[in-house]
């Protein structure tokens, strides 16, 4: 951990000049307690740095969470071994089901509420009715979205641990709903914010002492809510799918699920702050949490360590290095199918941008990460799907 300024500390050994300074800004708001922590994935975002964990006191930017609220993963370990998969030949029809059971890409939805999701879209529309709003009036058919995977970097593995065993992993958010809900409040905060000197309008804030700002935590828990069961419906899914395939029933060993966007009470350094993980996990002590890499390389089940200064958090993937029009310039297709040797994967040079080469190398950030988490499992892919 380096101390850059008084509020500002970093974890980061990979970090480019922009991406600090966009860091200072924010760590400069009066509200800030005690510091922005950098995380070693951090990289320039939009609103706010991805990999930074933002704790405000009675006031909360809403860019500083991004506009996919509740983006995170889910993790199944099945009592499977990779020969039990291997045994059954090549892997594409696998990959094919699973492209065929989740509507995958931008704007993409089931046609219709699929009868597995009901139960949750009734406590979705319950909780929305507690929190006293509508969500269809920001997005008109959220329902039928529940269960779908959004478009580029959201992904669905198959993987391998160093034990030989097959896990399931993936990664979604909120989708249509979460987008709308954030972009929304972030306008309402900009209005309140209208008289004030910003250095920057995404730091456009509310206060505890609105209503505005008690709408905005309302309906931020709700889309945080739809973003775990989103996941939780397409994990069901992929289970469902992979039991088909090896043609015995997945009995799940160990589920984990963890948002890598979203705010949360909690206390540090003798306040009750609001926590802003923009791409950052929660790493208290012995908390389990998922750390992928990329399309390409290893990924982590990791535990984690409590560190205080990082408000108990730890990075959330591997971070680019490259924006995705860079990525796009330096690299080529065949260079990412090479990265993809041995992976059974769906090969578009759509997914150029997401190259292994255009994210941080995933060995430095957990090396970096080293007093913020444990590994507990290293995973390679055998199976990949993007959105
Ligand atoms: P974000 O949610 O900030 O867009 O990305 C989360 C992290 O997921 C990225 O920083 C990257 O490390 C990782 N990632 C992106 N694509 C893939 C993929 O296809 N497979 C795996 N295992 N990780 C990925
Ligand atoms: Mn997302
Ligand atoms: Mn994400």
């Amino acid at each position: 951990m380096q101390k850059i300024r008084e509020r500002l500390v970093n974890w980061a050994s990979i970090l480019d000049a922009r991406t600090r300074e966009q860091a200072e800004r924010t760590a400069a708001m009066p509200f800030i307690h005690p510091h922005v922590a950098l995380m070693p994935d951090a990289h320039l975002g939009r609103g706010a740095t991805v990999g930074s964990v933002i704790p405000t006191l009675r006031a909360i930017m809403p860019a500083a969470v991004g506009v996919d609220i509740g983006c995170g993963m889910a993790a199944v370990r099945t009592q499977f071994d990779v020969g039990e998969l291997r045994a059954q030949g090549s892997l594409a029809p696998l990959r094919e089901s699973i492209e065929r059971a989740i509507p995958l890409g931008a704007g993409h939805h089931n046609r219709k509420v699929v009868a597995t999701s009901v139960p949750r879209v009734e406590e979705l529309t319950n909780l929305a009715e507690e929190a006293g709003f509508d969500p269809s009036r920001d997005k008109k058919g959220w329902e039928a979205q529940l269960g779908t995977l959004g478009s580029g970097n959201h992904f669905i593995e198959v993987t391998v641990d160093e034990a030989d065993r097959v896990w399931l992993f993936l990664h979604s958010g909120s989708r249509g709903v979460g987008n709308k809900i954030a972009q929304r409040h972030t306008a309402v905060a900009r209005e309140a914010c209208a008289g004030v000197d910003l250095p920057d309008p995404d730091l456009a804030y509310l206060t505890e002492d609105t209503e505005e700002f008690w709408a905005y935590i309302r309906e931020l828990r709700w889309a945080q809510h739809y973003a775990l069961l989103n996941r939780e419906e397409m994990m069901d899914r992929v289970v469902r799918q992979t039991s088909e395939f090896v043609g015995t029933e997945v009995v799940e060993q160990e589920r984990i699920s963890c948002h890598h966007n979203y705010t949360e009470s909690e206390e540090h350094f003798g306040e009750q702050v609001w926590v802003s993980r923009k791409g950052a996990i929660d790493a208290s002590a012995g908390r389990a949490g998922l750390i992928p890499g990329s399309m390409g390389t290893a990924s982590y089940v990791v535990a984690g360590k409590g560190e205080p200064a990082s408000l108990h958090s730890s990075p959330h993937g591997a971070g680019r290095a490259y924006s995705r029009t860079a990525a796009r310039k330096t690299f080529t297709h065949d260079q990412l199918r090479e990265a993809m040797a041995g992976i059974e994967f769906r090969d578009a040079e759509a997914f150029l941008d997401e190259i292994p080469a255009a994210y941080k190398d995933v060995d430095v950030v957990m090396a970096d990460a080293a007093d913020l988490v444990e590994v507990r499992h290293t995973l390679r892919q055998i199976v990949n799907v993007k959105g």
